[in-house]
């Protein structure tokens, strides 16, 4: 396979290299943070009152976690280290789980940002005369300018299409060509079922790879991403909180996600005791980001797990990979007391053939007791059959989720374009019990 790197040198550093500039630049962080109302308090208080009282990148530990809370408890201004005459630009979060929260950006702040997206996007094997279609919101959300920026330094030509809008957008695609998507999965499998109505196949575009991200999928998704697409489509993980989109990103081997190390100084803790966890064990991941000093953020928790590899990826880049983003710390489902993850649902249904694009997981009281219904789409070619045929397939769900998360959940089987559609993240849980 052909492997094309943005920055040879640093891709394929050492360990010892990577963690030289690590500590270089965690230094030069330390000196912003303290420019910040947050790290002026905190910091003193664990001892450290300058850039030299980080001797070695175990003193990392000393710096206490950062959380969405802090952000928010600190909204606007309180990580900003510089004077506002010094940003360029500000970002929010989109605001999943509540209010959003703010980075801002210096000229080489997003100078460095965008350098990393370009590493990012190089390491699929997506190059100059490609042509990306920019399918997430521009604006706020970092995933549209973000990429953009970032695909324009590697020289693609870029449509700025944001989300939205699935006629035009497939026509976009037909007219100019369009060679690469960013996108969230969701809103890439809902296309694929109005292709039809549009008067267009696949075979009518171009399309070779999808970048997607933004929001947790399976394997399964992905590989049913690509079948219905005859697509590569790679993994793309970032968060606003660490500049966006190309915090880590799959290479051409597609093994999950090479994280730049010399960018963010990746750990993953026990989330209920804030302990590191070995390599290869699943936890909560916490992010130092190193290359943004308007708004330092050292020690994010990130509320993602994920686990980390520790085998070579064959590509040569030394960056270590994490693995796919297995659900947020925070939504996991508590169903009769028993613990289940939304991935693990997806994980099952999305490898059910008969499954189509959209799927939703509704959960509500009965009594005392919760109810897990499953709403699926089904290709349209399966309502032409036999009730005792989908009647069937209802059991045959049902049973390959209860081997997975133990309970028995309703499945509601469904035509196509009958569950709610979302063209940025999609809301895949509706969870109508009340909260304590
Ligand atoms: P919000 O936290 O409001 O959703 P962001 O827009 O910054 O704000 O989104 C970042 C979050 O999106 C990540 O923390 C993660 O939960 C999710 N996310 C981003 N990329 C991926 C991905 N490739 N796989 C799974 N989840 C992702
Ligand atoms: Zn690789």
């Amino acid at each position: 396979m052909e492997i094309h790197y943005w920055n040879k040198e640093i891709e394929t550093a050492d360990r010892k290299t990577i963690q030289a500039v690590q500590l270089q630049r965690l230094k030069a962080m330390v000196a912003s943070a303290l420019h910040t109302p947050f790290y002026k308090r905190k910091l003193p208080t664990v001892g450290i009152n300058s850039p030299d009282d980080i001797k070695s990148l175990d003193d990392l530990k000393k710096i206490p976690l950062a959380s969405k809370e802090d952000l928010r408890q600190n909204y606007p201004k309180g990580f900003l280290a510089v004077d506002t005459s010094e940003v360029v630009r500000i970002h929010t979060s989109s605001g999943t789980t509540g209010i959003p929260t703010v980075i801002y950006l210096s000229a080489a702040d997003l100078d460095a940002a965008t350098d990393i997206m370009a590493r990012s996007i190089v390491a699929t094997g997506a190059t100059r005369g490609d042509v990306l279609q920019n399918m997430m919101s521009y604006g706020l959300f970092t995933g549209g300018l973000c990429m953009h920026y970032g695909a324009e330094r590697v020289g693609l030509m870029v449509i700025p299409a944001a989300g939205g809008n699935t006629k035009r957008q497939i026509q976009l695609m037909k007219d100019f060509g369009t060679t690469v998507l960013h996108i969230t999965p969701s809103y890439l499998l809902h296309i694929h079922s109005t292709l039809g109505e549009f008067g267009t196949s696949v075979k009518d575009l171009s399309l070779k790879k999808a970048f997607i991200g933004a929001e947790p999928h399976s394997e399964n998704t992905r590989k049913k991403i690509e079948e219905l697409y005859g697509i590569d489509a790679y993994n793309s993980y970032g968060l606003s909180e660490m500049n966006g989109p190309g915090v880590a990103f799959e290479c051409v081997y597609k093994n999950d996600l090479h994280l730049w190390e010399d960018a963010y100084i990746l750990e993953v803790i026990d989330p209920k005791t804030g302990d590191p966890v070995p390599d290869g064990q699943e936890g909560e991941v916490v992010l130092t980001n190193l290359i943004r000093h308007a708004m330092p953020l050292m020690r994010y928790r990130t509320r993602d797990r994920a686990f980390v590899h520790t085998d070579p990826c064959p590509c040569g880049r030394t960056h270590r990979r994490i693995s796919r983003i297995l659900g947020r710390t925070d939504d996991m489902l508590i169903i009769n007391g028993v613990n289940i993850f939304p991935s693990q649902i997806e994980e099952v249904i999305m490898k059910i053939p008969e499954v189509g694009t959209n799927y939703q997981i509704y959960v509500e009281k009965q009594g005392s007791l919760d109810k897990l219904i499953v709403k699926v789409e089904l290709y349209s070619k399966m309502f032409l059959g036999e009730a005792k045929q989908i009647d069937k397939l209802k059991a045959k769900i049902s049973d390959e989720l209860r081997a997975s998360i133990t309970i028995k959940p309703v499945i509601e089987l469904h035509e196509p374009g009958v569950l709610p559609v979302f063209e940025g993240k999609a809301v895949r849980v509706v969870d109508k019990r009340e909260k304590l």
